[in-house]
């Protein structure tokens, strides 16, 4: 048994055999063939596995997110049995090369094909392509997709894992999680958070020890190689016990955000995934503060169609049944890349062109997300938050797109909502300083406080070198979320908290003190909160901790 400390980075306990995941390769080996009929049976057996497990996920969607959703993989099996795209593929093998080299060759061919067209339906179908040839490649190279190879659930180890690989992932066969390196403050900490999947980071496992077993335990950051009986029996009475605790937050259920004093506060959920309101609805989340929109762009290879996007929002709308859902818009950049935007590779990108930068650049790619967004508010209560933003006009050109895209969907006949409410995010100091002229322009605020702290303290989170530099508590922060919230009231909107700040539960009641009215949290978070909210009397602690605030002194 070897114990290693490392870093918690999402909670709880975990017990199983190591998988060590396989990044996905993106390089195609080419090779002449010589019996060109057994190439083009092994071709034949790859494209029919794929067809089969595309009606597989057809189903599987049918039955989680309706038939609408289902017929992205409908679209990909069509594709697969594609005569032209079959043909095309048989005739590279017929000249000499392997199948994956012929995949490979018809597939950029059809890509540039589609991409040139004029017809946006038709130059959506790239995605198609790619996502099919990709299934039938994995297949023939013996990559799993999903990057686990294995049928039960296990500890995924890895080196590092980006979002957009983590999106991806089924959630289903992942126990634990362990990565050499990575922050608690990076998208995927966020997720795996999010998911409930307890990990740790900072601990070396290697492909080496696949197959082992393996403790995970997110609380203390520890993993322990080959655990003796004492050790797991141990894990397994914790994990129990937290099973145990989780389920008796349950009796929270239906009981209000009010301390002892009668200040309410809501208490809402961040999520990624469509398929994450479940989680919002069991944990009784009021609803979603923050949906992260940009994971929907991290999950594909390509930009995901209006008619993608309206059926995630409409998901999302629709399982929340009335309450209500914040999306952002898309927050590219920094830590979340998605090669296909093709953006030039900046020296700081998270001061770089990102989030509603790109939106302002990009108006095609804004005006699809906002189509899509507007004709999803017809099934429920939205609203469109903006992202990184500095500047007063820069909410104003965004506020204009919104209008544009109304009136089109008007012009066509289609219905949307007169009610949808427009936030912006206050995540840079500019905005937080701004807040006065900003409060002006929309109907909420919600402050992002990963990036606001970053941006605030000039220290990037990431960098595990700056130590004590890196304060969340800093006052500085604290007192820039007084002042937004104090610039948000005078003005008659409401502010939130939908930074990792919020879950901070050492910090509820200098929040409620300074006049927070919502906090947005990751679901598994809802009832702990609420229970602390429940604990507190802010107004008996409000007068001390707002002087020690003035006055630049921790509160005590
Ligand atoms: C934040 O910055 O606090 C935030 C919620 O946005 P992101 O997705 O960048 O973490
Ligand atoms: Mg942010």
């Amino acid at each position: 048994m070897i114990t290693i400390q490392g870093k918690g980075v999402s909670a709880g306990v975990a017990a199983g055999s190591l998988c060590f995941y396989r990044h996905a390769k993106s390089e195609v080996a080419r090779t002449a063939v010589s019996d060109v009929e057994a190439e083009l049976r092994r071709f034949r057996s790859a494209q029919e596995q794929a067809i089969g497990q595309l009606g597989v996920l057809a189903e599987k969607a049918r039955v989680q997110a309706g038939s609408e959703a289902a017929l992205l993989f409908e679209a990909h099996r069509a594709m697969a049995k594609d005569p032209d795209y079959e043909g095309a593929v048989e005739t590279g093998i017929r000249a000499g090369v392997n199948a994956e080299a012929a995949i490979a060759d018809v597939c950029g061919r059809f890509v540039r094909m589609f991409a040139e067209m004029d017809d946006a339906y038709l130059r959506s179908r790239a995605a198609d392509v790619k996502d099919v040839s990709n299934r039938i490649l994995a297949i023939l190279t013996g990559t799993a997709q999903s990057g686990i190879e294995s049928d039960v659930p296990v500890i995924l180890a890895a080196e590092e894992l980006v979002p957009s690989e983590v999106i991806q992932l089924d959630k289903s066969k992942i126990l634990g999680f362990v990565t050499e390196r990575g922050s608690g403050a990076s998208h995927t900490a966020i997720l795996l958070r999010t998911m409930g999947i307890p990990a740790v980071t900072g601990v070396y496992v290697g492909p080496e020890n696949e197959g082992h077993e393996l403790i995970v335990d997110g609380d203390t950051g520890t993993v322990v190689f080959d655990p003796d009986e004492e050790t797991r029996a141990r894990t397994l009475k914790k994990r129990d016990e937290q099973l145990a605790q989780q389920r008796s937050l349950l009796r929270l259920r239906g009981c209000d955000n009010r301390t002892k004093d009668g200040q309410s506060v809501r208490i809402y959920c961040n999520v990624g995934d469509p398929a994450d309101t479940r989680a919002v609805l069991e944990n009784d989340g009021g609803g979603i503060g923050l949906f992260r929109s940009e994971f929907l762009y991290l999950g594909c290879d390509d930009f995901p169609s209006e008619d993608k996007q309206f059926a995630a929002y409409k998901k999302l709308l629709t399982d929340m049944d009335g309450r209500e859902v914040v999306v952002r818009t898309l927050d590219i950049g920094a830590d979340k890349q998605a090669g296909y935007f093709g953006l030039p590779k900046e020296e700081n990108p998270a001061m770089g062109n990102r989030a509603l930068r790109i939106c302002l650049e990009r108006p095609d790619i804004f005006k699809t997300q906002l189509r899509a967004l507007y004709r999803a508010s017809a099934f429920g209560r939205l609203g469109i938050l903006f992202p990184m933003v500095t500047s007063v006009w820069e909410v104003r050109e965004a506020k204009k797109c919104c209008e544009q895209v109304k009136r089109e969907l008007k012009e066509e006949g289609i219905a949307c909502s007169d009610d949808v409410r427009l936030g912006v995010m206050i995540e840079t100091p500019a905005a937080a300083v701004m807040s006065d002229r900003l409060a002006k322009e929309v109907d909420f605020f919600s402050c992002g406080t990963n990036d606001l702290t970053q941006y605030t303290l000039a220290c990037d989170p990431q960098n595990a070198a700056l130590g004590r530099f890196f304060d969340p508590h800093h006052p500085s922060v604290l007192r820039l979320l007084k002042l937004v919230a104090d610039n948000a009231h005078k003005n008659g909107i409401r502010v939130a908290i939908c930074g990792e700040l919020g879950m901070d539960m050492d910090l509820t009641e200098t929040l409620l003190a300074i006049g927070i009215d919502e906090l947005s949290v990751s679901p598994r978070c809802v009832l702990p909160l609420r229970r602390k909210v429940r604990e507190l009397d802010v107004g008996r602690s409000r007068g001390r901790i707002l002087a020690a605030l003035a006055d630049d002194r921790e509160p005590d």
